[in-house]
């Protein structure tokens, strides 16, 4: 498979170039630049396939680029998604069981072991450079951490992310370094741009992003949509995606383009409903987010939109007949868990929540023979203990933290505490990399 940007179909990259660079010189975004039919690979899965399976067949199957596809598959998920059974007609995806204990471990599991084997048979060494205001950054500091050839410097805004998710970052050392900048996520982001463009640093070193509109994170993502289908192919399958950024559903969407027979996706989102109001309307009005209970998707400006739209051509009648929309308040989502958790016993995430209450109401609107075969997976993105404050009130009492995350609120934090601005950043950097 090649790769392209979304601005500039006609300049073909290939995946590593895709990958070290994140942002194409354009500004678009990389995606894939063709169309595999991938129907015979996914009619010949197994249905008890185990999910590292499914994606070294998926990584043969896009990336020629990869040596060893099973080997690869073996570095990046350490962990597996889990199909819970289903309640009526919907089943929940949980792809919360690796080490930062939300999806994106997927794609930054995938991209870390990408780049090392990438580096490693280059023989050079890369700096990978992250801003984060909470949860982005753990799952790349995580996924990196201990990995050959690569360093992490991850900048997080001094005593604005939550306890936790400082302890995520801090704890690891060895390649991962946690910079405590005295300043805002604002402040780290525009440390970073400056530090890309820094000509002394360039000179000096590879420096690298892991951001979430990196191409190698992306197309992970699809192989969970393949592996929930091998075990229900027998249904009329939707899935339900609850959304922020929307990489998550543009992976589905690839997957299916690529030949997986599903009838077709929800959109859910919080408040910040942009993508759910350009279905409804064809209009396309980014503006600035809204804080609500589901936070990692607080995004007023989807950038991956650019992708999902480049997939249907530019053709809003052709997106709307593929993804429908669903929009939920944060007391729709606190009464969801709150509903969900007396009925089965099971605890919803807030973001887990929106996307269960939009594939209530999906299912409740659908009619006729699709119907009654229909069954919706709902796509479950964080472990419910990190979202204590909010669980609890719905459920009245505390969720448990998941044992990998418990573990760390012994360990010291070890972090190097900078001054806002680039100076600081640039010698921190000659200093240990130069
Ligand atoms: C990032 C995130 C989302 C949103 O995913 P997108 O791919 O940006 O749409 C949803 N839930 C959780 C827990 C997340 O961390």
């Amino acid at each position: 498979m090649r790769f392209a940007s979304t601005r500039s179909p006609e300049r073909i990259a290939s995946l590593r170039e895709a990958v070290f660079q994140g942002l194409a010189p354009d500004g678009g975004l990389y995606q894939p630049a063709d169309e595999p039919d991938l129907r015979p690979l996914f009619e010949g899965l197994a249905e008890e396939a185990s999910f590292v399976d499914v994606a070294s067949r998926m990584i043969r199957a896009l990336l020629p680029e990869v040596a060893d596809p099973a080997r690869l598959a073996e570095r990046a998920f350490s962990f597996e998604p889990v199909l819970r059974p289903p309640r009526g007609d919907i089943s929940v995806l949980e792809l919360f069981h690796g080490p930062s204990c939300a999806f994106k471990d997927f794609g930054a599991g995938f991209l870390a072991a990408l780049m090392e084997d990438f580096l490693d048979e280059e023989r050079r060494r890369a700096v990978v450079l992250v801003a984060t205001s909470g949860d982005t950054g753990s799952a790349v500091a995580q996924a990196f951490s201990g990995r050959k050839n690569v360093d992490v410097v991850v900048l997080y805004p001094s005593g604005r992310v939550s306890p936790l998710q400082e302890k995520q970052l801090t704890t690891l050392g060895g390649n991962v370094v946690a910079l405590e900048v005295l300043g805002s996520f604002d402040d780290c982001q525009r440390m970073v741009k400056e530090a890309f463009l820094d000509p002394l640093l360039r000179r000096r070193m590879t420096l690298t992003s892991a951001n979430s509109i990196n191409l190698g994170r992306l197309i992970p993502q699809s192989f969970y949509y393949v592996w929930a289908w091998s075990r229900l192919r027998r249904h009329h399958l939707y899935f339900c995606v609850p959304s922020g950024n929307f990489g998550n559903l543009t992976a589905g969407v690839l997957a299916w383009r690529w030949g997986l027979p599903v009838a077709g996706f929800v959109a859910a989102t919080n408040r910040n409903d942009v993508v759910p109001e350009y279905l409804r309307t064809s209009r396309f009005r980014p503006r600035s987010s809204v804080a609500t209970l589901s936070n990692a998707m607080d995004v007023g400006n989807p950038s991956n939109f650019e992708r999902l739209s480049a997939i249907f051509a530019g053709s809003w009648e052709a997106m709307r007949r593929e993804i429908a929309e669903e929009v939920v308040t944060d007391e729709e989502t606190v009464e969801t868990i709150r509903r969900v958790y007396e009925a089965t016993g099971e605890i919803l995430d807030p973001h887990g929540a929106v996307g269960y209450l939009g594939a209530e109401r999906f299912l409740a609107k659908l009619s006729g023979p699709q119907a009654r075969s229909a069954r919706v997976v709902t796509l479950a993105t964080a472990h419910p203990g990190k979202f204590v404050e909010v669980v609890e009130r719905a459920i009245g009492k505390r969720p448990e933290l998941p044992a990998s995350l418990r573990r760390l609120q012994d360990l010291p934090k070890r972090s190097v505490v900078i001054e806002n601005g680039i100076e600081r950043l640039r010698a921190l950097l000659l200093d240990r990399f130069g």
